[in-house]
């Protein structure tokens, strides 16, 4: 039992915790799962995951697993009846159950938090987010688009993200340049603001780490460290040569850096390895349009991993399919990368692909791959047979969409033929 009492939620009877076992994930055949519906078109696209997610599981294994969910609570329904957003209890109980999936939360205005889901990922160190870019056929703005497949790895702790800046005039602001000026004879103008970018070594190695271990398990070709070190060489040059370091520090056996490439090898990949490079940032927002073929698994401090993530998901027609999961070491809490959508708010009209695929992140990180490939698989399919939400279908001339649970209910059709 978790040391702390829950105050208004309670486990549920049935189902095992997943635990950690010699530094492994050790995932029982009825894992508990906690899950947040979250606001705005929330619980519609959560409630349709859980379906197709249970649908897969079930056609996967036959019955011999399944998730056994546990709500709990954030956002408005936590306000209900907590008196708060985001009450302790919610916190504690993805620490009991280490999974978690939730919806968008609305992002209250003024006061107390700067939002909800950075709240939960200091509380709980989730340092990694997890942003896959994938095709599933879908109409979109590219002519490659059929030739992505990346998954950033954004690092989600520090960089100009951890917020630690004073605004100009203030008297933290002018205490930093006088220290500045007298100490290390950097001299600003008054009415500067002044942010901090902090970038360590401890944080860019378990990114890396967390990195590599999935591009060996899912035996992935490359990963990319993308950074701006040519001018900030402290920070982002750093965490070039950090991800370097542990990169050859602790998967020698697995990977081989683009210097080796030409120098050992002859510019030709030796069998199984997976290629360690590197790119600015500047060049890869290009390249990643020009050249899409070339990347595959990118590692980025946290200003680069928004600008590219965003980007990438562009690429292939948008925010209706963006999953994301954001972990620590054992814990992971998916979340898709949109927002509460609050104009379509109980509607039965968005996409709940980026919910669902989301929760296939975190299948893959309790180690239930299979029901993953047949959730990808329905999603083709359904996209082929133009059996899709509005915001797919109005690229689609003469197409009626579906709504969110209908098209829910088109996926498990076809997961069940399978
Ligand atoms: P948004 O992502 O909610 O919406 C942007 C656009 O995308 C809108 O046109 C919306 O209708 C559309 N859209 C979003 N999800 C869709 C889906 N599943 N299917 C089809 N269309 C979809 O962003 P916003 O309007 O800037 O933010 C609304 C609220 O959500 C704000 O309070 C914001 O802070 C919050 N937010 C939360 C998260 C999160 O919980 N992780 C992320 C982003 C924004």
């Amino acid at each position: 039992m978790s040391e702390y009492q829950f105050k208004k939620i309670k486990p549920p009877e049935e189902g095992e915790l997943v635990r950690i076992v010699d530094g492994k994930l050790v995932v029982p055949d009825n894992p508990i799962v906690a899950y947040i519906e979250g606001d705005g078109i929330g619980p519609e696209i959560v409630t349709v995951a859980r379906r197709v997610l249970d649908a897969a599981i079930e056609k996967a294994y036959g019955g011999r697993r399944r998730i056994v969910w546990w709500e709990i609570y954030a956002g408005h329904k936590a306000q209900e009846i907590y008196g708060e957003l985001l009450p302790r209890d919610t916190l504690e109980a993805i620490k009991y159950t280490k999974v978690a999936i939730k919806g968008p939360l609305t992002t209250p205005v003024g006061g107390g938090y700067r939002s909800l889901n950075v709240a939960i990922r200091k509380a709980l160190d989730l340092y990694a987010n997890i942003r896959p870019v994938q095709y599933f056929g879908q109409p979109a703005p590219h002519r490659y688009a059929d030739k992505v497949d990346f998954i950033i790895f954004r690092e989600n702790t520090e960089d100009l993200y951890a917020g630690i800046e004073w605004p100009a005039g203030s008297p933290e602001a002018a205490k930093l340049r006088e220290f500045l000026k007298k100490e290390l004879g950097v001299e600003l103008r008054e009415d500067a603001g002044i942010g901090i970018k902090p970038i360590t070594k401890f944080a860019t190695q378990r990114l890396m780490r967390k990195a590599l271990q999935y591009a060996v398990r899912k035996k992935r070709r490359v990963v990319t460290i993308m950074h701006k070190g040519n001018i900030m060489k402290y920070t982002e040059g750093a965490f070039r040569e950090w991800a370097y370091e542990l990169a050859l520090e602790e998967f020698r056996d697995h990977i081989v850096t683009e210097e080796e490439l030409y120098s050992k090898y002859n510019g030709e990949m030796p069998e199984g390895k997976i290629l360690v490079n590197d790119r600015i940032a500047d060049n890869m927002l290009q390249q990643i349009i020009t050249r899409p073929w070339d990347y595959d698994i990118i590692v980025a401090p946290n200003i680069n991993g928004d600008y590219i993530s965003d980007e990438a998901n562009a690429l292939v027609g948008g925010i209706g399919m963006a999953a994301g999961m954001n972990a620590g070491d054992y814990m992971a809490v998916a979340e898709p990368v949109h927002g509460t959508a609050p104009k379509y708010a109980g509607k039965n009209k968005v996409n709940p692909s980026a919910e669902i695929l989301s929760g296939c992140l975190l299948l893959e990180h309790m180690g239930w791959e299979e029901p993953v490939s047949l959730i990808k698989e329905a999603i083709r399919r359904a996209i082929a047979d133009k059996k899709v939400t509005y915001d797919l279908a109005r690229h689609m001339p003469g197409v009626e969409p579906l709504g969110t649970k209908e098209y829910g209910e088109a996926l498990i059709e076809y997961i069940k033929e399978m």
